[in-house]
């Protein structure tokens, strides 16, 4: 039986997971007065924004790029905090550069008047598209992150009057049929579309909502952060336990209790039993309700219903260590994309055929030339990250079998079109597969961003940050509303609050009660 919460004490949660939208849960949890406990089952906090270290590198395992600093911002001011004071974070400009096989580049930034010009070298005709492209995801910022990103979407009502604006701005039209109706040079569709990416989508499929990301990009910069995500995170731990509450690593939770249908507490998998008022799961959603709750009967989130949804694709990412390379390669900046010989075709092969196809897309990460303390002196920290198929379904790759023929693959590609010769310099290597997302973060078919983004899995289409299924229930993070993303998780926490109640008996840190007596 699981102990009863202290009643003379203040009101308690459990945070499930220290990814980013667990921490930045618990930080507004703690401020709003509960006293908060945070649970992760890895050594450190960060979740898929946590990293290693081999060598003198670190590897930033995941995120690299932040974007709309001010939701950090805000997170920070309502802890009574000051963002800038604790953490490092810094415009990158150019933002990244997009590079194809035939040698063409495309370099972005947050100039308008440059961007323009970068257009009109690849195709003059387009100057007039884009520009009403910009507009475009202007207006869908507005709509959907400003929005309805921002408001719960856990009842049916409050997708119902969202519909007006998303048929206004045709939400069932794709990044990519909206990026083609803009623009007719294949280099830019690619360039305007690819953004559902980074968040596990098919541009081919997201719903066309999401070009939003071109504005916010264009209007809040796109930054990094010294010393990594992995800092950022440990920055939010440094909160909570500032507000009085408990970060515990290597704590794997194995269940969560509910009795008379109310989440009431959790147990580890070392059996041990904590009690709280309410319960917040930052594990994938299909964990939460597949794994953690697993011996309750569920109404929507049914093993049957989460195997039917679409989840997003897999990741293979080589960290990768080089000797004596800094000032090499001089036109590899921080972030650069590189281009397969197929856009459409590849897409195509990842979610729909999940087929490993021989041809990729490079998504390559430098840290090295922003932040010294990513690599020894003299030497560079890389990350090469191509999407694969995940291992939803029959015939999913076999990664014990495949992971080094694939880095085989992707380091002749590497080589061959950005950094020659970078084998010879080697000091340091680790891989993650989509084996790895099963491991590390639990994720449901090796996912590496949850549920994919379509509109029918969308909002209140999406698992809803309360739970459907049992009372005292919370879930935040890339899976549940709004989604994916560093801004999104951090703002799914903003959601949570608007519906988890004020704490009835609010935590009172021991020195503040010895002050007032
Ligand atoms: C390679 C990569 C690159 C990315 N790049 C970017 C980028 O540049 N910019 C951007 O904005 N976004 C990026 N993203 C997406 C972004 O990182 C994620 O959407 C976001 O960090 C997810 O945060 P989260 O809070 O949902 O959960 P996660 O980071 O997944 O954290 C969940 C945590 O829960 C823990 N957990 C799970 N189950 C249990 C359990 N039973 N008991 C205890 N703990 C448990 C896990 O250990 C994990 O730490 C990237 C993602 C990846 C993988």
């Amino acid at each position: 039986m699981t102990a009863r919460p202290d009643t003379t004490g203040s009101s308690s949660a459990i945070v499930i997971g220290a990814g980013l939208g667990g921490l930045s849960a618990a930080m507004r949890l703690g401020a709003k007065g509960y006293r908060v406990t945070l649970l992760d089952r890895l050594d450190q906090v960060g979740g898929r924004g946590s990293s290693i270290t081999q060598n003198g590198h670190r590897f930033d395992l995941g995120p690299t790029i932040v974007t709309v600093p001010q939701v950090f911002e805000q997170l920070w001011r309502e802890c009574g905090r000051d963002f800038r004071k604790d953490v490092d974070l810094r415009p990158v400009d150019p933002y990244y550069e997009i590079r194809w096989r035939d040698g063409s580049v495309f370099t972005v930034r947050q100039d308008e008047g440059a961007m323009i010009d970068e257009v009109r070298r690849l195709s003059p005709r387009d100057v007039p598209g884009y520009k009403r492209f910009l507009k475009d995801s202007e207006a869908r910022y507005q709509f959907g992150f400003e929005g309805l990103g921002r408001r719960p979407m856990n009842k049916l009502m409050d997708l119902i009057r969202e519909l007006p604006g998303f048929v206004k701005l045709r939400a069932d039209r794709s990044v990519y049929a909206h990026a083609a109706s803009r623009v007719s040079d294949p280099r830019l569709r690619m360039a305007l579309s690819f953004h559902p990416l980074f968040i596990g989508g098919d541009p081919t499929h997201v719903t066309s909502m999401y070009i939003l990301v071109s504005h916010l990009e264009k209007e809040f910069g796109v930054h990094y952060a010294m010393g990594g995500v992995q800092e950022m995170a440990d920055a939010m731990a440094r909160v909570i336990e500032d507000q009085g509450g408990t970060v515990r690593r290597g704590v794997e939770v194995d269940e969560i209790t509910v009795t008379a249908g109310c989440a009431d507490g959790v147990v580890t998998t070392d059996g041990e039993r904590l009690a709280a008022d309410i319960v917040v799961s930052n594990a994938d959603p299909g964990t939460t309700y597949d794994r953690l709750l697993r011996k309750q009967v569920k109404k929507r989130w049914t093993p049957a219903r989460l195997n039917r949804s679409r989840w997003s694709m897999g990741l293979f990412v080589w960290y990768f260590g080089t000797k004596g390379t800094a000032g090499k390669w001089a036109d590899v900046g921080h972030h650069t994309i590189l281009n397969g010989p197929r856009y459409r075709g590849l897409l195509k092969d990842i979610f729909m055929k999940r087929h490993l196809a021989q041809d990729m897309s490079v998504y390559l990460h430098r840290p090295s030339v922003t932040d010294p303390s990513v690599a020894p002196k003299g030497d560079d920290t890389f990350y090469a990250l191509s999407p694969v198929p995940n291992l939803h379904g029959a015939n999913s790759v076999d990664w014990a079998e495949m992971e080094e023929t694939y880095r085989k693959n992707l380091a002749g590609v590497l080589n061959d079109n950005l950094i020659p010769g970078f084998e010879d310099h080697l000091s340091a290597s680790h891989i993650l597969t989509p084996d790895t997302f099963v491991s590390r973060y639990l994720s449901p078919h090796g996912a590496g961003f949850s549920l994919e983004p379509r509109i029918f899995q969308s909002a209140w289409f999406r698992p809803h940050n309360i739970s459907e299924e049992f009372g005292n229930l919370f879930l935040v993070g890339a899976g549940t509303h709004p989604g994916a993303g560093i801004p999104s998780v951090v703002t799914s926490s903003e959601v949570l609050t608007q519906l988890v109640p004020d704490a009835p008996r609010p935590y009172v840190p021991l020195e503040t009660k010895v002050a007032a007596e």
